[in-house]
């Protein structure tokens, strides 16, 4: 009797716990399940994310490089003191992880520097060389790289170089570059302005022409499209109501804007007259965008900055752009 009451009063007890427990390893295996999957969904996503075409900063300044010929003061001591703070010529890499392949844009005076740099930052996966190169107009930070490719350096094969027609015709009637072509150590590819140039079935890189002190070739600038993402690269231009087209407009139209950050403001080169190099100034750009929301903002980064600009050297400057809702291209930076 003792006995039976004893079963009776405990059964309950017993199914509970055992309820209890078996809830408990149902819960732990779901959870494990649900991590598992979770984990794989994140794998999946970081794998299709890693197969997607990106483009690879491998150069910020202007022509002149930083720190800059001659310059001894306070902007480019500190990189004359210090080889971590210098700063190579602007330079794109795009890169198309599916095809293994990789298009440099601009041939600057640092592309032996840039092109051992993309190979270190991509541990060798691509080849030394591009696939292409496209360059957007003939002032020197911009086109002279193109002299390692010939005979007494790299002598290449048959490197596709993009141009419009001037700065095309320029390199195929001006010695050096005449002999690249003349001995197919490059092959120029004319482009048509606003006409795309299809590189893969998802890539496709359009040129556009930018007012600039064209004296020996027009200047472009470029749409890159990969299929996911529009960048708009425009390191030289004149000021933005020189262009015909509206740039808030275009930065609208796309995901990423390069855009000109040569100088912060007019009071940069004393005793130079600088409506003699006009550039947008980084503090009009600014202001010009004031008004328009954090995403469009956020999607210009500045680039192409001359050794004056405080954009290089000056944190409380670097900080104030970034507090305004802007980006500062970064040599090395993924994008
Ligand atoms: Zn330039
Ligand atoms: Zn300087
Ligand atoms: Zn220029």
């Amino acid at each position: 009797m003792h006995e039976k009451r004893y079963f009776l009063s405990t059964t309950p007890v017993s199914i509970k716990i055992i309820n209890l427990s078996s809830g408990y390893i149902i819960f732990g295996i779901m959870k494990r399940h649900i991590y598992c999957l979770l984990l794989l969904l994140s794998q999946v996503a970081f794998a299709q994310k890693e197969q997607m075409p990106f483009i690879q900063i491998l150069g910020i300044a202007q022509d002149g490089g930083y720190p800059h010929m001659g310059c001894r003061k306070k902007c480019c001591t500190i990189a004359w003191e210090n080889d971590s703070l210098k700063k190579w010529i602007v330079c794109l890499a795009l890169v198309d992880p599916v095809n293994k392949k990789w298009w440099l844009f601009e041939a600057t005076p640092d592309i032996k520097e840039q092109l051992h740099y993309f190979q270190t930052l991509t541990h060798g996966v691509y080849n030394y060389l591009p696939d292409g190169i496209f360059i957007t107009h003939a002032h020197i930070g911009h086109y002279t790289g193109l002299m390692e490719f010939g005979r007494e350096v790299m002598n290449t094969k048959e490197v596709p170089v993009y141009s419009l027609p001037k700065m095309t015709a320029f390199l195929e009637t001006n010695g050096p570059w005449s002999q690249l072509v003349k001995l197919n150590n490059v092959v120029l590819q004319p482009m048509q302005a606003d006409s795309a140039i299809q590189l893969t079935e998802n890539i496709s890189v359009t040129a556009f022409t930018v007012p600039h002190r064209d004296e020996y070739s027009e200047t472009a600038g470029f749409m890159i499209n990969t299929g996911s993402k529009k960048y708009l690269f425009i390191p030289d231009i004149n000021k933005w109501d020189k262009w015909d087209k509206r740039i808030i407009d275009e930065v609208k139209a796309v995901d990423i804007a390069l855009l000109d950050g040569t100088f912060y403001e007019d009071t940069e080169l004393p005793g130079r007259n600088m409506s003699e190099v006009p550039h947008p100034f980084v503090s009009e750009t600014i202001k010009l965008f004031q008004k328009e929301d954090a995403k469009t903002k956020a999607k210009i980064h500045f680039i192409h900055f001359n050794h004056t600009n405080p954009i290089l050297w000056d944190a409380k400057k670097r900080s104030e752009v970034k507090k305004a809702g802007f980006k500062i291209a970064k040599q090395g930076e993924k994008i």
